[in-house]
């Protein structure tokens, strides 16, 4: 069957909704691709939490303070051009959500708690996302693009883009059966990233992906990286995800994901690996930290180390603290009144261990962090604390993957980059399937749904431009 539009969307998350949407409010003749066949089909969108923020400060603040953020988390790492995109839209793009009926609140005091979806997500663990504020975002973005007489074509999958002399003209998708050839002026790639493709994930991020949690609602199976790559887009940064560091029982208790996290106490001591030695900076947070046990030839072999003290501090922060959720929801906790015991409860060598949280307190005491091996950042986000007092704590951990941070190439206008320079024509990428914005050394994270709201937004404004020319 062939069938033709102005602009095809693939994907039904924020970003591919976002843009539809506006592209449908311009009077374009839209069609939303989405794979997922059911009313509430599932993606990250979907399964969020709901805080919609920038490097995690306030998305409706000040621009140039947004800007200075992200550079911050990525230790400017990020594109400036994307950057400025991001810090510049974020603002209006939310304003835009609002319009649209999607329901935000203040979540909390901090920076990157302000904007939150409505109702909120309970605090307790496990996925709790039906009827709460991502979920009816969802519904209510599809339902606005039906009423502007856009298309939501649900169970339909894209296999393919078609790109003629570095224009892309359309899309070839799948709806059972069935081959559909679709024709566009432009398409959107917002496919969600590709957290859910081992083979993606064994060459650009662990030796061992089925040795992640998969943290994430499954969807994002690196389809719009593939299609791109095979029409010549630029990828960028495909080595970095966001996620957290989480109980190695999470990978089969699902009440232990997606929280609760162990990053809070586990970088305010040391984790450790099966050698009993440090092999990351846990200074630079859990983000960075899932990443580096990401990246261990057992991404399985990860233990976080702490103490007592630890345990009633940073255990505590967060809204799903680790202290007491860990252990409600039945997570390995072991505990020993010496280093020893500890090291034999949890199969760490002891001598080795013994060393290594001397080490770390001899750092702590003197601040001369930069001795340890490796060193760590004295960073007042995630400060380090002796572990001093019984009794001592491990917690076997394992990387949870919730969505790739690199991918597609854009430029400020979201249209997908070529590897040999300039753009493909008539093809343009949002939200966590695009790279650029984030990772770097430090994985610096800039916000999922900031990121999707702004750049799906975004995206349909820079179309609906291009299509008027
Ligand atoms: C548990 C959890 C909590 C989170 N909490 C937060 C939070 O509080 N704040 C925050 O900023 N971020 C959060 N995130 C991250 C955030 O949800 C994502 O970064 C964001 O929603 C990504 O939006 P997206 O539109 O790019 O992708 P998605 O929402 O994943 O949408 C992509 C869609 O594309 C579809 N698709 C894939 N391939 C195809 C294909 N070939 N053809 C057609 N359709 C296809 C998928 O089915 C999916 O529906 C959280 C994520 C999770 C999992």
């Amino acid at each position: 069957m062939s069938l033709s539009f102005d602009v095809v969307v693939v994907g039904g998350g924020l970003a591919g909704l976002g843009c539809a949407n506006r592209c449908a409010e311009q009077g374009l003749k839209v069609a939303l691709l989405e794979r997922g066949a059911e009313e509430r089909y599932h993606c990250n969108s979907r399964f969020s939490m709901g805080f919609v923020n920038c490097a995690f400060e306030y998305i409706l603040g000040d621009p140039a303070a947004l800007r200075r953020a992200i550079d911050s988390q990525t230790r400017n790492y990020a594109d400036p051009e994307l950057a400025h995109a991001f810090a510049s839209n974020g603002g209006a793009a939310v304003r835009w959500l609002e319009a649209q009926g999607v329901r935000l609140i203040k979540g909390g005091w901090q920076g990157g708690q302000r904007v939150m979806l409505a109702p909120p997500v309970p605090n307790r663990m496990g996925l709790n996302w039906p009827g709460r504020g991502a979920d009816t975002m969802v519904f209510r973005l599809g339902a606005k693009l039906l009423e502007r007489g856009g298309n939501l074509m649900r169970g339909v999958a894209a296999r393919e883009i078609i790109v003629e002399n570095r224009r892309c003209t359309g899309v070839v998708a799948t709806r059972g059966d069935e081959t559909l050839r679709i024709g566009a002026r432009a398409v959107l790639l917002a496919d969600g990233g590709f957290q859910a493709n081992l083979d993606l994930l064994k060459k650009f991020i662990s030796p061992a992906p089925e040795r992640l949690l998969q943290r994430n609602a499954k969807t994002g199976k690196g389809d719009g990286l593939l299609m791109a790559e095979a029409a010549g887009a630029r990828l960028r940064g495909t080595d970095r995800f966001y996620g957290h560091v989480q109980s190695i029982d999470a990978l089969t208790n699902p009440a232990l994901w997606p929280y609760p996290v162990v990053d809070h106490p586990m970088c305010a001591g040391i984790t450790v690996n099966a050698s009993g030695r440090r092999f990351a900076d846990e200074g630079l947070g859990g983000v960075f930290m899932a990443n580096a046990i990401a990246a261990l030839e057992d991404p399985q072999g990860a233990v976080a180390v702490f103490d007592q003290r630890i345990w009633e501090t940073a255990g505590k922060n967060g809204a799903r603290p680790a202290n007491a959720l860990l252990e409600k929801g039945g997570a390995s906790i072991h505990r020993s009144d010496s280093l020893q015991g500890l090291a034999e409860r949890a199969g760490l060598q002891p001598e080795a261990l013994a060393a290594t949280v001397s080490a770390h307190n001899i750092a702590v005491e003197t601040g001369r962090f930069e001795a340890l091996d490796p060193p760590r950042g004295d960073n007042p986000a995630n400060r380090a604390q002796v572990i001093m007092e019984a009794p001592f704590y491990a917690v076997p951990v394992c990387a949870g993957i919730t969505y790739t941070m690199g991918g597609v190439g854009i430029d400020g206008q979201c249209r997908v980059q070529h590897k040999d320079g300039g753009v493909i024509e008539g093809l343009y990428a949002a939200g966590s399937t695009t790279g650029g914005h984030e990772g770097g050394p430090a994985a610096g994270y800039t916000g999922g749904l900031g990121k999707a709201t702004t750049f799906g937004w975004h995206s349909g404004n820079c179309i609906g431009a291009a299509l008027r020319q």
